[in-house]
Order: structure tokens, then sequence, then C-alpha cells
């Protein structure tokens, strides 16, 4: 897409936010425009538009599910968001449940839950796993465990494995934030460890609007309804409270469901699963590397990392730029050089500071310093001159190449 520059040039749009919100692809706007003559309620009505609806949003949940490796017996939970899904999560934990996090999280995984514990951030994985081991060996009672599987920050992919099977020694339940991972990772629950898991459409190159939460189904089907209304429930008497509620993921999908957020969702994962993910997965490293060594000559701009400049990552590259002001960089990307990042702490704050801070001071664990960082992040579609492209343009702006 061409944009006409400050100069008055008009350049090719590099847009380079995906971990904000991935452009649409092709296989979800067919989706879309596929239903579009069948458009009509889900769960309602008798008509052949109804049906059609009723089963194609079935089939999507039934695609989402074994997109991740959903297991029998698990539910998959149309939501809004990964956002939204944490909280559902949150409202069906039975009483007395304490969840455990690292505070590096994205705040839908730090915000949602009432009895938190929050354990600083590790700097490596090692320190992760002692970290959580030192944790849960001090708490009475049944325990979640909830983590990202890739940093919106740092793009580190987190050591989801041996975490969970820490928290799985200690009885624990595992939540996994796949938000960031689905995008750039074949992603199977059982191989992970993941008893519940969440993402979102919008940065898995679909629409705005519908996400999911996959997980056991036992808490989910005890709890009171998420939303309550229509097709939450299934019988309403007439005194105050005389409700029989739906069982199953209706339960917590209260009111007119989202059919056409889930049908393009869906759409996605189907693309997806038929893709050759490894391919994906090349293109993408090489394009890492190529973005790391532009970087490595850009002397104000400065990666940061928990576990390491060596660590497996997903296409996501937050730097400090010390003695600049990063908003006004981000802008100048845009409106000179017709670059789209992100500048901010990215709905992370703790751990933009932590990272921040690092570089200000440079020790690990300092939360002082300007807490503001530049985050590329890419993925299809992502070419090696848009890398080019920010990199120079990150040079031109904060005084040059080495
Ligand atoms: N988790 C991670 C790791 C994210 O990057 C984001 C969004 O940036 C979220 C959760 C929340 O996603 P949403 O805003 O779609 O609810």
């Amino acid at each position: 897409m061409p944009v006409r520059l400050r100069s008055g040039e008009k350049a090719r749009f590099v847009h380079l936010d995906y971990a904000a919100s991935a452009p649409c692809v092709r296989a979800a706007a067919d989706a879309v425009e596929g239903m579009l003559p069948w458009y009509g309620s889900v769960h309602r009505g008798a008509g052949v538009r109804s049906g059609k609806s009723t089963l194609e949003y079935e089939v999507a949940r039934q695609a989402v599910g074994d997109f991740v490796g959903a297991r029998a017996g698990d539910a998959v939970v149309f939501t809004r968001n990964t956002t939204d899904a944490f909280n559902l999560l949150a409202r069906v934990l039975p009483a007395g449940v304490t969840v455990v996090v690292f505070e590096g999280e994205h705040h839908a995984n730090l915000l949602p839950w009432s009895a938190v514990v929050r354990l600083p951030v590790p700097w490596g994985p090692d320190a992760a796993v002692e970290s959580l081991e030192r944790a849960l060996a001090g708490i009475a009672g049944q325990v979640v465990f909830a983590v990202t599987g890739a940093s919106n920050v740092t793009g580190e992919v987190w050591p989801v494995r041996r975490l969970a099977d820490v928290a799985h020694a200690y009885g624990a339940r595992v939540v996994v934030d796949a938000a960031q991972l689905v995008p750039h990772r074949v992603v199977d629950m059982e191989a992970l460890g993941a008893d519940y898991l969440a993402f979102s459409g919008h940065k898995l190159y679909a629409p705005f609007g519908a996400g999911v939460l996959v997980g056991r189904s036992d808490w989910l089907d005890a709890a009171e309804p998420y939303l309550r209304g229509g097709g939450a429930s299934v019988a309403v008497g007439d005194g105050v409270g005389e409700v029989t509620w739906a069982t199953g993921p209706a339960r917590h999908e209260g009111g007119t469901p989202n059919l056409l957020g889930a049908v393009s969702l869906a759409a996605v994962c189907t693309a997806l699963v038929g893709a050759d993910r490894a391919a994906l997965e090349r293109g993408e490293r090489d394009l890492l590397a190529r973005l790391w060594e532009g970087l490595a000559e850009v002397p104000a701009a400065v990666p940061v990392s928990l576990f390491g400049a060596e660590h497996e990552r997903v296409g996501i590259v937050s730097v400090a730029l010390p003695g600049h002001d990063v908003g006004e960089v981000a802008q100048r990307l845009a409106l000179d050089h017709g670059v789209g990042v992100r500048a901010g702490q990215f709905c992370a704050h703790p751990l933009a500071r932590r990272l921040a801070g690092s570089v200000a001071s440079g020790a690990d664990d300092c939360g002082a310093g300007p807490a503001a960082l530049l985050r590329i992040s890419f993925g299809l579609g992502t070419v090696a001159e848009d890398i080019d492209r920010v990199v120079a343009a990150l040079a031109q702006e904060t005084g040059g190449l080495d």
C-alpha cells in the first residue's frame, strides 16, 4: 500500500506491528465472503440460514480446537480475544485457587486474577524454573500457573514445557497465553503441557472480535455462566433465579455468537495446518537474523531480552533508544519513512520497565529508568526489504550506522 510521506514523496507502507494486529489473509476474507449468503443467527431459528450458520459455527469450533491439539474432553469456548479468554477463566476458577504468574506477563495475564502471586521476571530459563518451583513449594491448595508462550515485548519463546512439568509435579494446572505463539509456531497443547490455552484471531491473520479459550472442561462446566442471557440458558422459569443453564461452551457464550469471527478464525487455522510451517519458520528466522544484524550496526538501538540474544524468539524485537524520545522516533519512522512500528510499553508495563531499566543501568532487574521501548514485529508477507527499510530508517533517525 503506497503512502505519502511528509516530504511529499510516495513510499510503499511497511507494516511492522504484527504483534499488535496482523493483516488479515485471503483465507479469512474468503471464509467471510462464503458465509454471507448463509448469514444467519447461530443456535437460533429453524430456517436454512440459521441451520447452516449453526453448522459452520460448530465446524469452526472443531477446527480451532484441532489447530492447537485440543484433547477429547477439552472445551473450546469462543471469546472476543485473549483478554476475554483470561477473564473468563479467572471467573470460573473454584474458590481458593491461587494463580501464579511472572510479572513479565502481558496485562491480559496479570490483571484478571484476584488471588495471585507475582514472581519477579526471571533473567533466564533456569531462573524461571527455579523461581516457579520455590513458589509452588510454599503454596498450599490448588494452584494455576499462567505463562506466556512467547513474549509480546522481547519475542522470546518461554520454556513452557519445562515450567509445565514443574507445575504439574505440584498438582498445578497450566495456562498458556498463546497470543504471540500461534502466529509463529505449531502449537500442540499436549506437547506444551497446557491445560488451558488462549489466543486472539486478530494476531493470527483473522479479523478482530474472535478469540478462544481451549482447555479442561470441568471447572467451566461447574461455574456460573460468564455472560448471563440467551444462549447460555436453556430454560427460564417465572421466578427470579429459576434458570437452567446450558452445558458445554454455550454456557459461557451468552448472546448471539460472532459467526463471522469464528469461521474466519477457523479458516486461517485450517490454512495454517495445510501450510509448510517449517518453511515459514525458516523464513522468519532468516528475517530475524537480518534484523538482528542490521540493528547491531545502529549504535543507538539496544535490543532488549530476558534470556539473552541467542535465545529462541519469534518475529518480535524491541529496542531501547537511550537518549532518544522513542515515541518521536516511531512518529518519524511512520511520517518520514512509511514504516509502522510501535512505541511504548506494549501492555506489559512491569516488563518494559525492567527491560528499559536494565539498559539504562547496565544491570539486570533494575526497575528504574525510562520505560518506553520501540517494537518491530513481523510475520507472513514480510520481506527482507521491509527489514532493511526499518533498519535504515532507525539509523537515520538516531544518528547513523556504525
Ligand atoms: N497476550 C499477549 C502475549 C499479547 O501480546 C496480547 C496482545 O497484545 C494479549 C495477550 C491480549 O490480546 P487481545 O488484546 O487480543 O486480547
